[in-house]
């Protein structure tokens, strides 16, 4: 099934030297230390991880550095959330402290650190607000629209919204575009809570004080430093090099946003008054959800925060590449490391097993194994801000990383037993074959686990959320690989610079995310007691970069993008239909048809392929790069890639093909138009380029 080495059995006896190097007591060690203390980005602690981090890298014979930025974060001096009824008596005063009860199931030992941060959304403003309150429940563009349809209005008023369907930021765009003064985001028990199962520390689940933290910046417009788009927030960048802070309306909300644990919207959803809500909008609290505007309840936010230029760091760890033809092209792997508080989920379960996959890359150093092309791993800062460690690397590496062959991405590395994948079309059969080479502590492979896992049930996480392609049959593979959308590091390389990327995690019951209670305890109880899915995970992650780092012949099979291309169109196009726009596709579609048809006809050349194919691998590479367009989407020209975008209003699912299916949404002909136009382009770049490959 592999293609990609000329000498299969040398692959298979270095891969196999690695397999037994990552070791699962170690990941636990590295996941114990790494989470000991709240690390958010920026802080002291946080600092002490990328020593941490440093250390092990050097230690297996990484060239590494710690590599500073000077980045805009909001820290929380003051959070006052209050509620009043109509006749000003008062609902509730908080927030509540995140705390559970010490006496029961074992409690929590890592709740009651001074260094916790009150729970707060990255990217709010100060404000201090009084209004009345409209429940809008997920806060989604459809669910604006049926308030609308019910007369009801949010201008002048809070909003609170239930987290989940779409990303944080994307409800505060919504909300803010329509004259909201502030919104509040709480976690509804139907949606991570009781209703879904155990709450910790008996269960997995969120209990009634936890609150879900989470940057609220405008991220489908760019990620990264707010003030520098396109720049490197280099430690020594200019001033004048960096938009002044009252200049960021673009991605920075200019509305107050914070999050509430249910334990806190409780007595404010109670007492909303007005109209019942549509049926899929109650919750699981127990009473009737009423979407209130009547002035049965008005809230009071002030909040205050401390908005700085604060340094972060990402570690960077280099392996030289030994053929002087290809050891520019970087393989590039990632994670994050950074915490809203402890973390052990997001991000250092996905730290520890890139740890041991940097044990067994230095193990395999030793003994001899040399990779053909350069090996970069990176341990990034800020992430949950807003990708900030990442979008600034490679916004400071764009010429080198214009040839980078893979970013392979991890975040949530392990928070249960299911193994998830998402990728660019291309990467989706080397994904798959990875995971054929991994023993499953379920017994047989990573890859028969998986094809179980998904027929079993329909997961739920980030990875595999359905997108656009979800219904079609990918041919070749058995095992549905999601579509890159947003929410983690990958974005910048994808959708900015067009580097092939893929991310990978292992998936279980986790209701605790971005809380004080996403720590070592929770973990050992409920996802991984004995690290043998980090050990699992560590391995997967070391396969994709030893595969990609050696391979004689680039393992992209743009067949499968081909035709996962074609679909889109097609679903674009009924998408048209039912918009009542009348579109010409015919320049789209005949650029899909020919970049289909290269990709088959390169395929075969890559399983033909013998001897030095750095021509063809070029090509190879160069056919992404090609699907960027220079000019980026409309309003939000960072995001180059003219397949897969992050949706303007879904933040965390990729549209596709979005400059066209955004036009139809809005509806715009003219632009929807121009975009088939650039799409087309586009297309017949990249088919161009895999026509010529090899040849
Ligand atoms: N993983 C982060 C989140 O989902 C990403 C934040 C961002 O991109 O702004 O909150
Ligand atoms: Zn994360
Ligand atoms: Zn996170």
């Amino acid at each position: 099934n592999v293609f990609g080495y000329h000498d299969f059995a040398a692959q298979a006896k270095w891969d196999k030297a690695f397999l037994a190097i990552p070791d699962a007591k170690l990941a636990g060690q590295h996941l114990k230390i790494l989470t000991s203390a709240p690390h958010w980005a920026s802080s002291p602690e946080d600092y002490k991880t990328a020593q941490y981090v440093e250390e092990k890298f050097k230690a297996a014979g990484l060239e590494t550095h710690i590599v500073p930025y000077r980045v805009l974060l909001n820290k929380p001096v003051k959070i006052v959330v209050e509620a009043f009824g109509a006749s000003g008596q008062k609902l509730m005063s908080g927030p509540t402290p995140e705390h559970v009860d010490p006496a029961v199931d074992g409690g929590d030992p890592f709740q009651d650190d001074p260094r916790i941060l009150p729970a707060f959304n990255g990217s709010s403003p100060s404000g201090d607000v009084t209004a009345e309150v409209v429940y809008a429940n997920y806060g989604t563009l459809a669910d604006f629209k049926k308030l609308d349809e019910l007369g009801i209005s949010v201008k002048g008023k809070i909003v609170l919204v239930r987290y989940g369907n779409n990303f944080r930021g994307v409800k505060v765009y919504i909300a803010q575009q329509r004259g909201a003064k502030g919104v509040l985001i709480y976690s509804d028990p139907a949606d991570d809570g009781y209703f879904r199962g155990d709450a910790y520390p008996k269960g997995a689940y969120r209990p009634e004080s936890a609150v879900q933290r989470g940057s609220t910046q405008f991220l489908p417009i760019y990620p990264g430093d707010p003030e520098t788009p396109g720049v490197a927030s280099t430690v020594d960048l200019p001033d004048s090099q960096r938009i002044p802070a009252d200049k960021l309306q673009n991605n920075q909300p200019s509305i107050p946003a914070n999050p509430l644990s249910y334990k806190d919207a409780a007595p404010i959803l109670r007492a909303l008054a007005g109209p019942g809500v549509p049926h899929d909008w109650q919750g699981a609290l127990p009473f009737a959800y009423h979407l209130g505007g009547d002035k049965a309840v008005t809230v009071h936010m002030h909040l205050e925060q401390d908005i700085a230029l604060r340094t972060i760091w990402d570690v960077v760890g280099t392996i030289e590449g030994s053929d002087p033809a290809q050891k520019d092209d970087w393989v590039v792997a990632g994670n994050h490391r950074d915490a809203w508080v402890y973390g052990a989920v997001d991000p250092n379960s996905g730290t520890a097993a890139m740890l041991e996959t940097v044990h067994g890359l230095g193990d395999l150093l030793k003994q001899g194994w040399k990779p053909k092309r350069r090996i970069v791993v990176c341990s990034w800062d800020a992430e949950e801000e807003g990708l900030i460690g990442s979008t600034e690397w490679v916004e400071q590496h764009q010429e080198p990383l214009r040839h980078a062959v893979a970013y392979f991405n991890t975040d949530v590395g392990v928070s249960g037993p299911s193994f998830n994948a998402a990728a660019v079309p291309s990467l989706k059969q080397f994904v798959s074959e990875v995971t054929y080479e991994v023993p499953s502590p379920k017994g047989g492979s990573v890859h028969e686990q998986w094809v179980k896992d998904q027929r079993e049930q329909a997961t739920s996480s980030r990875r595999s959320r359905p997108a656009a392609d979800a219904s079609r049959p990918e041919a070749a593979l058995d095992v549905k690989i999601g579509t890159l959308g947003s929410g983690s590091d990958y974005t910048p390389f994808i959708q900015h610079t067009g580097v092939p990327s893929t991310d990978i995690g292992s998936d279980g019951p986790y209701g605790v995310y971005h809380s004080v209670f996403d720590n070592y305890n929770w973990f050992i109880r409920n996802a991984d007691p004995t690290f043998v899915y980090e050990q699992q995970q560590a391995r997967v992650f070391g396969l994709e970069i030893l595969h990609m780092a050696n391979a004689d012949v680039l393992p992209y099979d743009y067949s499968l993008y081909g035709r996962e291309i074609l679909g889109y169109l097609d679903d674009a196009r009924q998408q048209a239909t039912r918009a009542g726009l009348q579109l010409d596709f015919t320049a789209a579609q005949a650029a899909a048809e020919r970049f289909a048809k290269a990709g088959i006809a390169v395929h075969t050349r890559q399983v033909a392929a013998t001897g030095n194919e750095a021509a063809l691998n070029h090509a190879l590479r160069e056919a992404e790069t090609a699907l960027l367009d220079p000019d980026g989407l409309p309003n939000r020209p960072w995001y180059r890639h003219t397949i897969y975008a992050p949706g303007e209003f879904t933040g965390y699912a990729a549209v596709v093909i979005p400059g066209v299916t955004e036009a139809i949404d809005v509806p715009d002909a003219a632009r929807a138009k121009a975009q088939i136009v650039a799409l087309a382009a586009a297309l017949s770049r990249s088919a161009a380029i895999l026509e010529g490959a090899g040849k």
